[in-house]
């Protein structure tokens, strides 16, 4: 299809209950393409009454969607997928129209989104329980699983269809009905994936999406409403902090997806073209707009000036420009304040003595692009040392020893991801046990993987999705004590 095409395929209204509903006062929203600052679309612009609109619907279809078959459950995860799969080209598209990424990269998120719906559809069917002799011999146990209860799920835009996926999958092979918040800038995925969920036999009222300018005034009133019995995350720290204590007062499950500042390690014994292409991904997957992306490249001394040479030769030459267009790596950033940002940790870390090998400029416009950047000599209070980049900028510091390398990559309230390059078994092993991280990429520069428990440690969230876990967010386990 066109890109007018897709973008009038999208359903723009609220969906609620099996419907899809206008805004009360017919109130709407643009949508913008970041390559061009031009407005895509108008969608609906929820309100609190629309928003508890849809939690009574998730709450009126819990019961019954507990009930169904898990094979059922299954089959519709499993019809989504190759749905998906079959639409992957047009909602690529989509997907790069609202957010920037390069084609290439959107057709890989719908097939990693797709993913999800594979994994949990073979997930659905495998909820296991238990039965134990007590103690004492004179009781039994029988434990079962049963799902959370109706949830509440908020995405971020930087992955508009995988952070749904990854959430939306789960409670859908758990029996959870759900509310879906995506982003205010990249809501136009989520509606497709909406009608796909419905065409896929989603029952109504299982799955309802809100979209809205008001994230806090439309969501704080139904995570304190009680009725919903879980909230899953996505987004920023500061965001995921602030939802916590909205959660405590009705004691919520939460699964909390935050922030990263993801250290790269390159020892000397490594294979320094696979740490080159690692890093490249780690750093340029997304525009440098992901989670998991390397904010800080650490790289021991006797290879750090070939290393530096290296990914500045590779960063330098990655043609810049519209998503749409054929062999562009380098997309727009989200928006106006995203490249005002870069631009400042990138004058910080100079005025503080950084070096620019490539880059460090933003590129004139429309839209919102920022050149791939590498510096060197970052120092240790550089404010980019400490905080997300979020854009295209790779920044090296030296190091010297091992335990010097550990106890900066650790120096920092983050623990989401760190990536280690090492041909030494035992240093690759030490490392990865003293790096405080959820994930550690072991001589690769991706880690996500709908089959592995994604998720991070100290203030990069609560809980895992994906892998054997990614269901257990959604299940709560219920013993029975039987007399005997
Ligand atoms: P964000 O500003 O925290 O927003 C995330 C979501 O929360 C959006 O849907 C946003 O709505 C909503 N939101 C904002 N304020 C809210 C409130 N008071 N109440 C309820 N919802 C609220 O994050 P972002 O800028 O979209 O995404 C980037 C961040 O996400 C980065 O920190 C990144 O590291 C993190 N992230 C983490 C993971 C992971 O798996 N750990 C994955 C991807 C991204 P609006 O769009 O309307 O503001």
């Amino acid at each position: 299809m066109s890109e007018t095409s897709v973008v009038e395929a999208v359903g723009k209204d609220l969906f609620i209950a099996g419907k899809w509903v206008p805004a009360t006062g017919g109130r709407t929203f643009g949508v913008e393409d970041p390559s061009t600052g031009r407005i895509l679309c108008e969608v609906a612009d929820a309100s609190p009454e629309d928003g508890m609109a849809a939690l009574d619907a998730a709450v009126a279809a819990q019961r019954e969607w507990a009930a169904t078959a898990p094979r059922q459950r299954s089959e519709i995860l499993r019809r989504a997928f190759e749905l998906l799969t079959a639409r992957n080209e047009d909602l690529a598209l989509l997907m790069t129209l609202e957010m920037g990424k390069p084609l290439a990269e959107a057709r890989g998120e719908i097939a990693y989104a797709a993913e999800f719906f594979r994994w949990f559809a073979e997930e659905a069917v495998r909820i296991d329980g238990g039965y134990e002799v007590a103690p004492n011999g004179n009781g039994r146990f029988v434990i079962t699983r049963q799902p959370v209860g109706p949830t509440l799920l908020i995405t971020p835009w930087n992955f508009p269809m995988a952070m749904g996926g990854r959430k939306i999958g789960p409670a859908i092979a758990a029996g959870c009905t759900m509310v879906v918040k995506p982003a205010e800038q990249t809501p136009l995925s989520m509606l497709a994936l909406a009608a796909i969920l419905a065409e896929a036999g989603l029952p109504d009222g299982v799955l309802n999406v809100l979209t809205t300018t008001d994230p806090g005034g439309v969501m704080e009133p139904l995570i304190r409403d009680g009725r919903a019995r879980k909230l899953s995350f996505t987004g920023s720290t500061s965001v995921g902090r602030r939802l916590l204590e909205q959660c405590a007062d009705k004691v919520l499950r939460t699964s909390m997806e935050l922030g990263g500042n993801a250290p790269f390690l390159v020892f000397a014994d490594a294979d320094l073209d696979a740490a080159i292409d690692g890093a490249m991904q780690a750093k340029m997957r997304n525009i440098g707009e992901a989670c998991t992306a390397a904010n800080r490249f650490y790289v021991q001394r006797g290879v750090a000036e070939e290393f530096a040479r290296r990914l500045a030769e590779r960063m330098s030459a990655l043609p810049v420009g519209r998503g749409t267009e054929p062999g562009v790596v380098v997309g727009p950033l989200i928006d106006g304040d995203a490249v005002e940002k870069v631009s400042t940790l990138v004058r910080d870390a100079t005025d503080r003595g950084a070096t620019v090998l490539t880059g460090g400029s933003t590129v004139d416009g429309p839209g919102h692009f920022y050149q791939a950047t590498v510096l060197t000599g970052v120092p240790a209070d550089a404010r980019m040392a400490g905080e997300e980049i979020f854009g295209p900028v790779a920044p090296i510091a030296v190091f010297d020893t091992e335990e010097e390398a550990v106890a900066a990559a650790n120096d920092t309230e983050y623990g989401l991801v760190s990536y280690v390059y090492t041909n030494d078994l035992k240093r690759a092993i030490r490392v990865s046990e003293n790096l405080e991280a959820g994930m550690i990429g072991l001589n690769q520069g991706i880690v996500s993987n709908p089959a592995a428990p994604f998720g991070g440690v100290k203030q990069s969230g609560l809980g895992r999705e994906g892998g054997r876990v990614g269901i257990e967010e959604f299940l709560e386990t219920k013993y029975i004590a039987v007399a005997l």
